[in-house]
């Protein structure tokens, strides 16, 4: 296996072995699975999307019984209202929250326990804001593979407790901002020969990939013009342009979606250098914003986003507290319950549409990553219609719902 299959750093085109244990280039630079004659790729039959796709990814097989289920999400035509408020005509829903643990997360967290068990690693750990944990405490459960966990210490509980109730050992870390803790956490890594899977690490990336296969089957091969994504360690945008790029080189398809680049205004390393016309990340620390699954103020390896925006003519828009209070409500009101950070997207869309760089006509996705109901402390922002009735008002009650009285 290990001869055809190589690492390979996303900028400089360093090659790594396929095994190394670190995530990220010495020179900090992502890291990306190359796949020696991945341009003679065919799809397969199968049941699973790993088996149809078998050709794209570094694992000659996924053993069925380390899956939850993941991917197979709907995929969903906006409704009118929602059409309306961003001024197009064909936006799509990518619901993602129908994951296992109800993220994203969980298509790459099979890829980390799927090379875990190639090899024959027995412990995995990672740095999460709460998605990731959860998500790989699942995954680690099904598998037996034992998870450490370290998360910051404004993690929603509900997320710690997910992770809490499958068996992780969790470590709460006090730390002045989430990418020092991140940095300090890898740095360990090698010393202690653990194999610490980040958000945006080469394997994990080859999961997320796999929506890319999967949208490609949704959409009856045709690529969408945008997919809009919330970003913050990069994995899952990458991930997403990755498994389009190596369709695009099988020649199964012959053009590439543009991604959006969203991210919070109050965190926006990624985002705020591409306005400024900068090549490297501006780092952000000391912020809050309640999109609290973006909170990377200092992504490795977003370097290689900004270079893609350029190279690809990618768009990127950040939203504020407002606008991503406002996104969640407008989704919700549509039937989709999702985290802040899952909202972003919706207003990204719409200021870009505003301002003229999105067509009317363009097919536009956006990611929905995450549902809303891990994050329960947020949803003070949001009114619900909820009232106390003793037993002998209840006819009143509904009798003003249905205008009686
Ligand atoms: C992890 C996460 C993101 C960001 O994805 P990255 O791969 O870290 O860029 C966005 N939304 C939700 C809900 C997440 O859990």
């Amino acid at each position: 296996m290990t001869n055809k299959i190589k690492l390979v750093s996303t900028i400089s085109d360093k090659i790594y072995p396929f095994e190394r244990i670190e995530e990220f280039a010495n020179n900090g630079e992502s890291l990306e699975v190359k796949i020696k004659g991945i341009k003679n790729a065919k799809i397969r039959d199968g049941k699973y999307l790993w088996q149809r796709f078998v050709d794209f990814l570094p694992f000659s097989t996924i053993d069925e019984s380390i899956s939850l289920g993941e991917g197979n999400t709907a995929l969903i035509k906006a409704d009118k209202k929602l059409l309306d408020f961003v001024d197009l005509n064909n936006l799509y829903l990518k619901n993602e929250t129908q994951n296992p643990t109800w993220s994203f997360k969980d298509r790459g967290s099979l890829a980390c326990i799927a090379m875990a068990k190639e090899m024959n690693e027995f412990v995995t750990a990672t740095i999460s804001t709460g998605n990731m944990g959860a998500s790989i405490a699942a995954y680690g459960a099904k598998s037996g593979i034992k998870v450490i966990v370290f998360v910051p210490d404004y993690t929603p509980k509900e997320k710690i407790m997910a992770m809490g109730i499958h068996g992780a050992n969790v470590m709460k870390i006090i730390a002045p901002d989430y990418s020092e803790m991140k940095k300090k956490v890898l740095s360990i890594a090698k010393k202690m020969n653990l194999r610490i899977v980040s958000g945006n690490g080469p394997i994990r990336v080859e999961g997320y990939k796999m929506v890319s296969f999967e949208l490609f089957e949704q959409f009856e091969r045709k690529v969408p013009d945008y997919i809009a994504v919330p970003t913050s360690a990069c994995g899952h945008i990458r991930g997403i342009f990755k498994g389009y790029r190596e369709l695009k080189e099988t020649g199964i398809i012959t053009n590439l979606p543009k991604m959006i680049v969203v991210q919070a205004h109050n965190n926006s390393p990624i985002v705020s250098a591409i306005k400024k016309g900068k090549k490297h990340v501006i780092p952000f620390s000391n912020f809050h914003t309640i999109a609290g699954a973006i909170t990377t103020g200092n992504p490795m390896g977003g370097d290689e986003i900004i270079d893609k925006v350029r190279k690809y003519g990618w768009l990127a828009e950040d939203v504020t507290e407002e606008e991503i209070i406002e996104s969640q409500k407008r989704l919700a009101e549509s039937g989709y319950f999702v985290e802040p950070a899952s909202a972003t997207s919706l207003f990204a869309i719409k200021k870009l549409r505003l301002a003229g760089k999105i067509e009317k006509d363009a097919s536009v996705v956006m990611m929905l990553t995450g549902s809303g109901l891990k994050d329960s402390e947020v949803l003070k922002y949001q009114k619900a219609n909820v009232q106390e009735i003793k037993l002998e008002k209840i006819e009143t009650a509904i009798s003003k719902i249905l205008n009686l009285s």
